[in-house]
């Protein structure tokens, strides 16, 4: 949302002379009626109320030309591809369209202005090139008869005296789709569900709606037809035993090269591009963290960098990596965004460190795989294989509970907020703190985890009781 205000608030420049409607209400209705008569070149935030509808405009500009008013709606979004949130932008201004039409507003094109994908900073912000401004007057068109029937659909909804009982509609949406309020709504789902089946498809699980099976337990596999790996997932929570493949992990454990470096960084994607060679949305890296063990048993090293100025930290990351790394497998959890991260983040912005990138991208070697690929199948994951849901189970002492700062979008933000000017000497440090506890949990969970399976295969820790499948190698790490 602080994105989405910022990006509004710099699009702003694009109209010269524009006057804001500071009201609220029926206030803002009387500012901005005053204003149209006017012809004030440019209002912000005009206001429109008709039949139980609000719109607050973004931008509405007087054309001479047309003696029409055009519309601009403002989104932090850098891209017009046709996918579901250019619909959703164009749905949001035929909202106000239609509104403004039942209010009589002589209405001429309609804009979406949004980020200009290509635009690359280069000193001073070039505020016309920053932004593009595509006329969607059209699209606008075409979708209002869609809309306006469940514009009033929503509006009969909200003003029933008593809530419909039946749940909400995710019900037959995974759960990476539910709202923190679908518990509350659906309340005879159990928290652990049929909506957690890994990639489960929507038909499938309508399917299982529709027999009223919520429950894994309720599920059957081969009955209602999941994949393999959806099964395995069914079946570790059924028998609540877990599947280890001894084999594969301890041929992955052999793969990799002493030393071992746990590596794991964040990055803040501002809308606004802050430094010289970013454009919008493009990754600035500002902290690593790295665990190192030398040899088998040896002692676990520490080394992590963070970026406390206002300014571009890549080439301070680059030197110090390269500082630090020569040899070894460095092992990340999800290779591919680590990969491409790298590659597109650093190493094309920095290509005097691209030999270096290169070298440490090809030793790079993925822990999530061995999840992703079902050779530890526990039903404490639930389905999933982020370290967040596989490190409270392999290694128990790890909690990022206790953390201020939880998970990467919390850290880049706080960095954000650290390196603003106006953060105080004391809140900074305070930041710097917590950013460099969670950034160094990661990477100590890596190791734990590696640390873990190590044992495990080498037999130094017994296979969990009723695991399902025997050891059938020592590893040769
Ligand atoms: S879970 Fe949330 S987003 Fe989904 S239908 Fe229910 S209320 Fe709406």
């Amino acid at each position: 949302m602080e994105q989405g205000n910022e990006v509004e608030s710099y699009a702003r420049n694009l109209f010269l002379g524009g006057i804001e409607v500071s009201t609220t209400g029926k206030h803002a209705v009387e500012d901005t009626v005053r204003l149209m008569a006017e012809h004030i070149p440019v209002i912000f935030q005009a206001t429109f109320i008709v039949d139980g509808f609000i719109v607050r405009n973004d931008a509405l500009k007087w054309n001479p030309e047309t003696n029409l008013w055009d519309l601009y709606e403002v989104k932090g979004t850098n891209s017009m591809r046709l996918d579901q949130k250019e619909r959703d932008h164009v749905t949001d201004i035929a909202f106000q369209a239609s509104v403004m039409r039942h209010a009589r507003v002589p209405l001429g094109h309609c804009y979406l202005v949004h980020l200009n994908k290509e635009y690359v900073r280069a000193g001073d912000l070039d505020i016309e090139s920053l932004f593009s401004i595509d006329d969607v007057t059209d699209a606008v068109n075409v979708r209002i008869p869609e809309i306006e029937p469940k514009m009033e659909a929503a509006k009969e909804y909200l003003n029933r005296v008593t809530e419909p009982p039946g749940g909400c509609e995710c019900v037959y949406s995974t759960r990476r789709n539910h709202c923190t309020t679908f518990q509350y709504s659906n309340g005879h789902v159990p928290e652990y569900s049929v909506h957690d089946i890994s990639r489960i498809h929507k038909t499938k699980l309508a399917n299982l709606i529709e027999q009223n099976i919520f429950a894994l337990d309720g599920v059957d596999p081969e009955l209602h037809q999941l994949s393999e790996k959806q099964g395995n997932q069914v079946r570790a929570h059924q028998t609540q035993k877990p599947v280890i493949d001894a084999d594969e992990i301890s041929q992955f454990l052999e793969s990799l090269q002493f030393p071992l470096y746990f590596f794991d960084y964040e990055a803040y994607a501002p809308a606004i591009p802050a430094f010289n060679g970013y454009s919008p949305y493009k990754f600035i890296p500002f902290q690593f963290s790295l665990h190192i063990l030398r040899e088998p048993g040896g002692e676990l090293e520490h080394v992590e960098f963070l970026h406390e100025e206002f300014s571009d930290p890549s080439e301070a990351v680059a030197l110090k990596l390269r500082e630090i790394y020569s040899e070894g497998s460095v092992i990340v959890w999800h290779e591919t965004f680590e990969k491409t991260f790298i590659n597109a983040n650093i190493a094309q912005r920095l290509p005097h460190h691209a030999e270096f990138f290169e070298k440490f991208n090809g030793a790079m070697a993925d822990l999530e795989k061995l999840f992703v690929a079902q050779h530890y199948i526990h039903h404490g994951f639930r389905g999933r294989t982020s370290i967040k849901n596989v490190l409270p189970v392999l290694a128990p002492g790890f909690s990022y509970a206790e953390l201020e700062i939880h998970e990467g979008g919390q850290a880049s933000n706080e960095w954000w907020r650290m390196i603003a000017p106006i953060t105080s000497l004391e809140e900074k440090k305070e930041i710097a703190k917590n950013l460099k506890e969670y950034c160094g949990l990661d990477t100590k969970a890596m190791y734990a985890i590696w640390k873990h399976l190590f044992a495990l295969v080498n037999q130094i820790v017994e296979m969990p009781s009723g695991a399902s499948t025997e050891l059938s190698k020592s590893s040769k790490v």
